[in-house]
């Protein structure tokens, strides 16, 4: 691996002239792996000046042909696939099955977006009025940007680039500064499919690059995710200064079981969704709500005897189950929180505050760790934890449970285990979640559909990918006509 990342900028790689690095750690090994530039005011305004050149050329390339562009890119994506599925491990810490698994939906986004030809069609309707008839079509409008968190460095980005060009526009992405180097393998393999220079622009960089692109009046819109408080900032950001916003937010999710769930076939699936990616998934299981002292009995068995087997190390050694947390930072918060919890009596079922993994004794490792007890109304259930932490929580109704979800102010998946079609009815018809999982662990909708979200999870009404990202993408314009 590079050891300084370099921006991408009018189909040329350059390196910032900044003196402010961030430091990219391997989060296992903690061996540093590079440095991310904090990119100038004056570079990421280059980079905006230069997709606004862009775009005329590009939006007059008829959808047929920049289709052909994604068709080599996913072939590219193919070929550089265990490339970069191990760039994501090396430097997120996610295992490398987790890591294989975003890398495909990233190619897979390709695969949806390359059928533009057809998810960019309008409609029309003859004789509007005697001899008028009237369209609406979906055009581009120009530079488009997205500003991702460090959790999915492969798949995040690609729920909007691949949809962004294909629909017409010019690109700047901007990388989470923590994980920059998957972001600079799929810049690499842009380039490589030929697409023109200029369409697709890479700033690396923080909070202050964010704020120069959603200053800028070329900018047309931004897709953001991250974390609730900077996405809620993003979105009041963008709409004042007049732009598009999308922007995905944090997350605390409920998985609810109840007494007739078959727990023998649902318990990988289960944990799997609380400690795979060590819970750093905004679609992750936060709080597991069983539903009557026999099915609470029943999974607090499990738990005690499965849980402290999930195997915990570095992402690319084999039979890992579950990896690092991204930072030292993190580590500490969560374990902080963890003591709060206990503090304020919540009962430990599994404790994996204290691992050691052998080989990596400094990496950012907590192992599993299981609550239970009174806690239905401590900050660990309601708060956004991002780590291995699952609350145990007893409850004796299936309303119950619903009003417990519904009462979390945020909004991103819920799931239900069940065989009754009645309760898996009822759970989708009244839980506000905007992913919703029934005998699902992580309902992670594929390119084809939205992924949704809700209430703190989501600020904005257009989701990415799916329908909505095209909309997301281009301004309908209406044409009323009449030849006389
Ligand atoms: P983060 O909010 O710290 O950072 C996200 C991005 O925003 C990064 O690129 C960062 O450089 C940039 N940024 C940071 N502060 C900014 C500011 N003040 N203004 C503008 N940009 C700023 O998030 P993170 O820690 O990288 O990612 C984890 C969070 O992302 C979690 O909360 C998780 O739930 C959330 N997430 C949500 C979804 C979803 O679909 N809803 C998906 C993945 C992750």
């Amino acid at each position: 691996m590079v050891e300084e990342l370099k921006n991408h900028i009018n189909g040329e790689w350059v390196s910032s002239s900044t003196d402010q690095y961030v430091d990219v750690i391997n989060p296992a090994t903690t061996k540093m792996i590079g440095k991310t530039p904090m990119s100038t005011t004056k570079e990421v305004e280059e980079a905006i000046q230069t997709a606004k050149e862009s775009f005329w050329e590009w939006r007059s390339t008829p959808p047929v042909e920049r289709a052909r562009y994604l068709f080599k890119l996913q072939n590219l994506i193919e070929e550089n696939y265990d490339r970069l599925s191990e760039a994501v491990v090396e430097e997120n810490g996610k295992n490398i099955k987790s890591a294989r698994a975003e890398v495909q939906r990233a190619l897979e986004n390709v695969e949806v977006a390359a059928g533009i030809p057809s998810l960019v069609q309008g409609y029309n309707s003859e004789d509007i009025a005697r001899g008028i008839d009237e369209k609406a079509i979906k055009q581009p409008m120009g530079v488009f940007t997205c500003i991702v968190p460090f959790n999915f460095p492969a798949m995040i980005p690609f729920w909007f680039v691949p949809y962004a060009i294909a629909t017409g526009n010019t690109y700047i992405i901007k990388p989470s500064e923590k994980v920059p180097y998957t972001a600079q393998i799929l810049m690499e393999l842009i380039e490589e499919a030929g697409i023109p220079e200029g369409v697709v622009n890479l700033v690396h960089g923080g909070k202050e690059v964010s704020t120069t692109l959603l200053e800028s009046d070329d900018i047309e819109g931004v897709s953001f995710v991250g974390s609730t408080p900077v996405a809620k900032k993003v979105y009041t950001k963008a709409a004042m200064e007049g732009k598009r916003a999308q922007c995905q937010g944090g997350a605390c999710n409920f998985i609810t079981v109840m007494p007739d769930a078959n727990l023998e076939a649902a318990k990988s699936n289960i944990f799997s969704s609380f400690f795979a990616c060590a819970g750093q998934r905004c679609l992750a299981g936060q709080n597991l709500v069983a539903v009557g002292d026999e099915t609470y009995d029943q999974l607090k068995e499990m738990v005690v005897e499965q849980v402290p087997n999930i195997k915990v190390g570095y992402g690319l050694d084999e039979g890992v189950e579950m990896g690092p947390l991204i930072t030292a930072k993190a580590k500490e918060s969560i374990l902080s929180r963890i003591d709060e919890a206990i503090d304020q009596g919540a009962k430990v079922l599994v404790d994996g505050r204290d691992i050691e993994v052998e080989g990596y004794e400094d990496g950012h490792f907590i192992g599993p760790v299981v609550l239970t007890g009174d806690i239905h109304d401590l900050d660990i259930v309601h708060e956004e934890i991002f780590g291995p932490v699952m609350n145990l929580i007893k409850v004796d109704t299936f309303e119950e449970a619903r009003d417990l979800i519904n009462s979390n102010n945020y909004g991103n998946a819920a799931n239900i285990y069940t065989q009754s079609g009645k309760w898996a009815r009822k759970f989708a018809y009244e839980v506000e979640g905007g992913n919703i999982g029934i005998n699902i662990g992580v309902p992670a909708p594929v390119p084809h559909f939205p992924f949704s979200g809700m209430k703190d999870s989501f600020f904005g009404d257009l989701h990415a990918q799916g329908r909505d990202v095209i909309d997301f993408y281009t301004e309908k314009k209406i044409v009323i006509e009449r030849y006389l």
